[in-house]
């Protein structure tokens, strides 16, 4: 296809050149060649099979390349280039709030006193840390009107685990764990895996045509085998639960506990706090809703945050506060607490995002924590605004944080929500989450999050109605689609089928 194409509107950042082509560093480099080394040393060198024992020493390494600096600085600059991320450009995978991280929080975050803090440290000597620690616990607690908050779960999966666990105990204490666990069928995967995995039955839950749970839906499911109900609101249709205040009765008038799936607070916070609505226990995504950096695997925190019944079920150790002698105030682990599930991790949680959330909740202060949740909303409903004349919306009467189209107008012409992601990434956009949630078929899901400015918004909405368009005229270029980027289509059921795990030297490595 030719690339000046009336398909591909110039407010689309999608590259036409400087896409540079990169080798393998192995298929590279040229014996001896290095890049700037220090002078011979002027004392003998140590001999490190002194030191260290034989079986741990490495023999020469076979085909090990040699380059000079900027080869190998190239090399790796390149490659993240081919990398998009956050600070690339838009990425609107819903459900996952991928936002933009202030640099000021990383900044804050890599101070050596943070940073280089050993865990074993004793508490004495990392007061400030534990301060933090305690106050992020106690922000997040006023955030989501809870009596508690544990920090240790190590992402929002594992913060439903501690959950679970702790409604677990909760009910063992009164005689009887229970069987069941209620999930809507919005729900994201991760809910029905951690009820099996605390040893639950996940009941699926329908949802109502508004895309909500209706407390008629969840009567004639509750019985006294149900240990808890598992809502996420917003829900990941984008679409607030109204009924949640209904729903927590309910499940109380039959001992059950109400679980908030809390990874779309994004778009509740300063505004309204699920403690409030009756929730008995909900982990927050710190890296959704307080911008830590997310990912490609990097890492999250999933504080949990309860109501009094289950705070002494946290995990241990929690961070206790007294005050000194001198009238001064003293942190310490706390890990004398005879009813909690225990510990989740190994050492205390992801100490990093700790830091970054709280340099951001500082920053922001309760009007900018609203102003996120506001931000996060209008984009969403701008953006639905946007595109709904090109692409079916399922939930048209909706308040969004996050918008749902399907695929329902490309299918007429053979084109599926798959084919627009792969077409948007031709227009310098990563694609949106496709095909969840599974309650909307051919789904495309699009999150702006409150960091997006107007123009980008339009921006990407551009992009996505010049593919629409496409897609309608001449919907066979899309099957091939991505056709300007490195690689072209991947066969992707090839790749989880028979994944290539091990590089294999060539046959005449270096020169
Ligand atoms: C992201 C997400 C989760 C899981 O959180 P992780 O931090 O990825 O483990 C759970 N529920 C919903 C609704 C989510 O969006």
């Amino acid at each position: 296809m030719t690339m000046a194409d009336d398909f591909f509107p110039k407010s689309s950042p999608g590259t036409t050149g400087l896409l540079l082509r990169e080798q393998l560093l192995f298929e590279r480099g040229v014996r001896g060649r290095s890049g700037a080394s220090l002078p011979a040393a002027g004392v003998p060198e140590a001999d490190p099979a002194a030191e260290i024992p034989k079986e741990l020493l490495r023999g020469e390494i076979d085909g090990l390349p040699e380059l000079s600096e900027p080869e190998g600085v190239r090399h790796f600059v390149r490659l993240s280039q081919w990398n998009y991320g956050i600070d690339s450009g838009p990425f609107p995978l819903g459900s996952c709030t991928m936002k933009y991280n202030p640099k000021s929080s990383e900044a804050i975050a890599r101070l050596p006193g943070f940073a280089q803090l050993h865990p074993m440290l004793p508490d004495e000597d990392c007061q400030g840390a534990l301060q933090l620690a305690f106050e992020l616990e106690r922000a997040l607690s006023e955030i989501a009107g809870f009596s508690a908050t544990s920090l240790q779960p190590a992402a929002g999966a594992q913060g439903e685990l501690c959950g679970l666990l702790m409604i677990r105990a909760y009910h063992a204490r009164r005689g009887n764990p229970r069987k069941k666990v209620l999930v809507p069928a919005t729900a994201h995967g991760t809910n029905p895996a951690t009820c099996t995995l605390a040893g639950y039955e996940a009941v699926p839950l329908p949802i109502g045509p508004g895309g909500v749970l209706e407390p008629g839906a969840i009567a004639g499911k509750l019985d006294e085998d149900v240990a808890a109900l598992m809502v996420t609101n917003p829900n990941t249709l984008g679409i607030f639960e109204r009924n949640v205040r209904e729903i927590a009765d309910l499940v109380h008038s039959k001992g059950a506990l109400l679980y908030n799936d809390g990874a779309n607070l994004n778009a509740l916070v300063g505004v309204a706090r699920p403690g409030d609505m009756g929730v008995d226990v909900m982990h927050f995504n710190l890296h959704k809703t307080f911008a830590t950096p997310h990912g490609g695997g990097g890492p999250g925190s999933g504080p949990v945050g309860v109501a009094e019944p289950l705070v002494p079920f946290l995990p241990t150790p929690t961070i206790r506060k007294t005050i000194g002698e001198g009238g001064e105030p003293r942190y310490a682990l706390d890990f004398d607490r005879p009813q909690s599930i225990g510990r989740l991790r190994t050492f205390w949680g992801n100490f990093g995002m700790w830091v970054r959330a709280y340099a951001l909740i500082r920053e922001w202060g309760p009007e900018g924590v609203r102003r996120t949740a506001e931000l996060a909303v209008l984009n969403a409903n701008y953006l639905r605004k946007l595109l709904e004349g090109s692409y079916q919306l399922p939930f048209p009467e909706e308040t969004l944080h996050e918008v749902v189209f399907s695929d329902k107008r490309q299918k007429e012409h053979g084109v599926s929500a798959l084919d627009v992601a792969k077409r948007l990434i031709d227009h310098g956009f990563h694609p949106p989450t496709i095909y969840f949630p599974l309650v909307v078929p051919g789904a495309l899901m699009i999150e702006p999050t409150e960091t997006e400015s107007p123009e980008a918004v339009e921006g990407l909405a551009a992009a996505l109605r010049a593919v629409a368009a496409e897609a309608a005229e001449r919907p066979e270029a899309l099957h091939s689609a991505p056709n300007r980027t490195i690689v072209g289509r991947l066969d992707e059921v090839r790749a989880a089928r028979q994944p290539i795990l091990r590089w294999k030297p060539p046959s005449s490595p270096q020169r």
